[in-house]
């Protein structure tokens, strides 16, 4: 998948789950200081998850990256270098407890289901 493709299915990831409680913004690389960026910053529930993406491609952290995931590991803020949608998912759930989303969804498809079968 190239990596445009895999940016655009995390953030439609994030507008159509969690609106209202995650901001997800890409960073559109552009002028010598931005050079190795991460290319999401997730912000909500009081702070803020940097997201490097890898397109499954081979293409490795680049050094001005390594700089980069530094700068946000010295103030505390996490970053990551994700390849792939289920580690973006689960990184997201982890940082910002979206478990009792997850929990409660599944409940609804468990009484769905169960109406359901209940006719
Ligand atoms: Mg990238």
């Amino acid at each position: 998948m190239r990596e445009t493709a895999f940016q655009k299915q995390c953030l439609d990831w994030i507008k159509d789950n969690y609106r209202g409680r995650l901001l997800a913004v890409n960073i559109h690389g552009g002028g010598y200081s931005n050079k190795g960026f991460p290319d999401i910053l997730v912000f909500g529930d009081q702070k803020a998850v940097a997201v490097e993406l890898k397109a499954d491609s081979g293409y490795k952290v680049q050094p001005d990256q390594i700089i980069w995931r530094r700068r946000f590991k010295a103030v505390g803020t996490p970053h990551y270098v994700i390849d792939d949608f289920d580690t973006f998912v689960e990184v997201m759930t982890k940082e910002f407890d979206l478990h009792e989303d997850q929990e409660r969804s599944t409940q609804k498809g468990r009484q769905g289901r169960l109406q359901a079968r209940r006719g």
